[in-house]
C-alpha cells in the first residue's frame, strides 16, 4: 500500500487545517496510527473516526463540526460530489499488488475473447494498468472509460465506466477482490463478465454467480409479495439519503395492504432490528449492503 504523506500535508497546510476529523476504511486500520503520528508532528490535531466508512458517500461533517473540527480528511475514496458543511480532502491510496502471475496462470479463460473491457475500484488502479499493458502485449484489444476520477474506475453504486463499453467488447473483466463490483456489471448487461480476483489469485466467471443471484432474487420477490409487515431501510448519510423514494415505496406498498415502517440506520446490521418481527426488509441505502440473509 503506498501512502504519500507529503502531498497531503501540503494540501492541509494550504487550507490552514487545525483540527481534522479523519475517516478511513477498515483496510487501513493497521496503518492509521502511523499516519496519525506523521500528521500530528506537522502540528495538526487529529480525531480518528472509527465508525465504518465504505465510500465517499459517507462524509461526517456534522459529527466533525460538533467536535470542533475545521476539516475532514477522507482516506481511501475519491470525491463524487457529495456536499459537506466542512471542507473535505480526499486521499487516494492504492494497493501495491502484482496481478500478472495470477493473470498468466488463468489466461486461457480469456481465449475466446479478443475485445476486453476493464474496470476496477480505486485501490486497484495501478494493478489494472499493469493488466491492461499485459493484455495488449498478448494481442487483446483493451477498452476502458472514464466516468469517475480515474479511467476505468467504478463505485459500487456507479458502474457506468464499465457498462458504457458494452457495444465495443466481447467480455468484461474486473480487477480487484470480492463479488460486488463484477456482479453489479454482470447483472446490468448480457456480456460475459470475469473478475481477476487478486485475493484468490484466479479469474472467476460471473455468469454462474449471476444465475444464482437471479434465482435468489426471484425467491425474494415472492417473499416480498407474501410479506405482511415490511421494513424499508434508509440512512442519514449524505450520499446515501433516499428518504423520498423510500416514502413513495412505503405508500405504494401500503396501498397493497401491507404494514410498512421506515428504519433509519447509521450503518446497517441485522442485530439492530432483531425482535422487530418483519417478514421482509427492503434495502434502500447502499447497494453494497447485499446481505442476503437480511434483505
Ligand atoms: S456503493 Fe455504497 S458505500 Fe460505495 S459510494 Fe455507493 S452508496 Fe457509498
Amino acid at each position: 500500500m503506498r501512502i504519500d504523506t507529503k502531498n497531503i500535508i501540503s494540501k492541509l497546510k494550504l487550507l490552514k487545517a487545525k483540527r481534522i476529523m479523519v475517516q478511513f476504511p477498515e483496510g487501513l486500520k493497521m496503518k492509521i496510527l502511523e499516519i496519525a503520528k506523521v500528521l500530528e508532528k506537522e502540528g495538526f490535531d487529529l480525531i480518528l473516526n472509527v465508525e465504518p466508512v465504505f465510500g465517499a458517500c459517507d462524509i461526517r461533517d456534522f459529527e466533525g463540526k460538533r467536535l470542533g473540527c475545521d476539516m475532514i480528511l477522507h482516506i481511501g475514496h475519491s470525491d463524487f460530489g457529495v456536499k459537506s458543511e466542512l471542507p473535505v480532502i480526499y486521499w487516494d491510496y492504492f494497493f501495491d499488488v502484482n496481478p500478472i502471475p495470477a493473470l498468466k496462470k488463468n489466461l486461457e479463460k480469456l481465449n475466446n475473447y479478443k475485445n476486453i473491457g476493464l474496470f476496477t475500484s480505486i485501490q486497484y488502479m495501478p494493478a489494472m494498468l499493469k493488466v491492461k499493458n499485459f493484455l495488449e502485449k498478448n494481442e487483446k484489444n483493451v477498452f476502458t472509460h472514464k466516468s469517475q476520477k480515474y479511467e476505468g474506475q467504478v463505485l459500487g453504486c456507479r458502474i457506468f465506466a464499465a457498462t458504457t463499453l458494452k457495444d465495443k467488447i466481447d467480455c468484461f473483466m474486473y480487477i480487484g477482490a470480492g463479488r460486488f463490483h463484477p456482479l453489479g456489471v454482470a447483472l446490468t448487461t448480457d456480456i460475459p463478465t470475469f473478475s481477476l480476483d487478486l485475493e484468490k489469485n484466479e479469474i472467476i466467471d460471473f455468469q454462474k454467480e449471476k444465475k444464482t443471484y437471479m434465482k435468489k432474487k426471484a425467491w425474494h420477490d415472492v417473499k416480498l409479495k407474501e410479506a405482511r409487515t415490511i421494513g424499508i431501510t434508509v440512512s442519514w448519510k449524505q450520499g446515501q439519503n433516499r428518504i423520498e423514494e423510500a416514502m413513495r415505496l412505503k405508500k405504494s406498498l401500503e396501498k397493497e395492504g401491507k404494514e410498512v415502517h421506515i428504519l433509519a440506520f447509521d450503518t446497517i446490521s441485522k442485530e439492530k432490528i432483531i425482535g422487530m418481527k418483519f417478514d421482509c426488509v427492503v434495502n434502500m441505502v447502499c447497494p453494497r449492503m447485499d446481505d442476503e440473509d437480511l434483505f
